[in-house]
């Protein structure tokens, strides 16, 4: 645990200062405060909540960062859902019913801890826990301008309680996701025009339960299947 005073910022500078707050800009404030306990960590997040957002299934590497590294395997246990792997549905022409399409998935239990995750219960959590301990949060801060004038002479200009505020650092990282800060203002960001990909993300009520009772008596196929390992928390596709 780091003390209070450790935390407090020297005037206005910072050795990090973090743009945006959520996973990656939490994530980078607690390692870099477990293995460099006197570092001036800020983070700066625009939001004044954080939304579900696409992103809510792991992968067993970023399964092994959130417990290995980041330990959070409790959290993740009480207030997440355990991922049962991915599992690929083929359908035929003409008939897309479970019971007509061939199946792909694990037969057991994952070895290896992934999860389906709601993204505004993790992100909060792990800002909290930056903020705990020792980064410096400053939320709703949303950033305006900063200038890239190499290590000690950044400067970072952002908005915080309708007042606007500028800090330098030594060190500043873009965690602002798809805002993308440092990459629009360098230039480097550039659209994949052969790639063009859209995507849709929606939550849906009242799904029929593909392990329950009632849908192994509506369709005889998945109550022959007998896989053991519960399939609705797989990512299904
Ligand atoms: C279609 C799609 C599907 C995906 N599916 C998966 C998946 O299944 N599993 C997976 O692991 N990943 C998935 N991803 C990737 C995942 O969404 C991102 O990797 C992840 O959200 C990145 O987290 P982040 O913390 O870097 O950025 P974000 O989650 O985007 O957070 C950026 C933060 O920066 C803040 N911010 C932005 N601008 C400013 C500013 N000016 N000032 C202050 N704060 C600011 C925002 O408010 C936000 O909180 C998917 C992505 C897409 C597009």
């Amino acid at each position: 645990m780091v003390s209070a005073a450790e935390s407090q910022p020297t005037g206005d500078h910072y050795d990090l200062v973090i743009l945006g707050g959520a996973f990656s800009g939490s994530s980078l404030g607690l390692l870099m405060r477990r293995q460099r306990p006197g570092t001036r960590v800020l983070i700066l997040e625009k939001s004044e909540k954080f939304d579900r957002k696409v992103g809510e299934s792991t992968s067993e590497v970023a399964g092994c960062f959130l417990t290995r590294v980041l330990g959070l395997s409790s959290y993740l246990a009480r207030e997440h859902f355990q991922k049962n792997g991915l599992r690929l549905w083929f359908n035929k022409e003409g008939n897309d019913c479970p019971s007509a399409c061939s199946e792909i998935g694990p037969f057991t239990q994952a070895r290896f801890p992934t999860y389906q995750l709601d993204r505004s219960k993790l992100d909060t959590h792990l800002l909290g826990m930056a903020d705990e301990e020792g980064c410096d949060v400053i939320r709703t801060a949303s950033v305006k301008t900063f200038e890239l004038d190499g290590a000690g002479k950044n400067t970072v200009t952002f908005k915080h309680d309708g007042m606007t505020r500028t800090v330098t650092a030594d060190w500043i990282a873009d965690c602002s996701g798809k805002a993308a800060l440092i990459g629009r203002k360098r230039g480097t960001l550039r659209p994949l025009d052969g790639h063009p990909v859209h995507s849709m993300w929606v939550r849906f009520r009242n799904v029929t339960d593909l392990d329950s009772y009632k849908a192994r008596m509506a369709c005889e196929a998945l109550d022959e299947m007998k896989t053991p390992v519960g399939r609705t928390r797989a990512t299904n596709r």
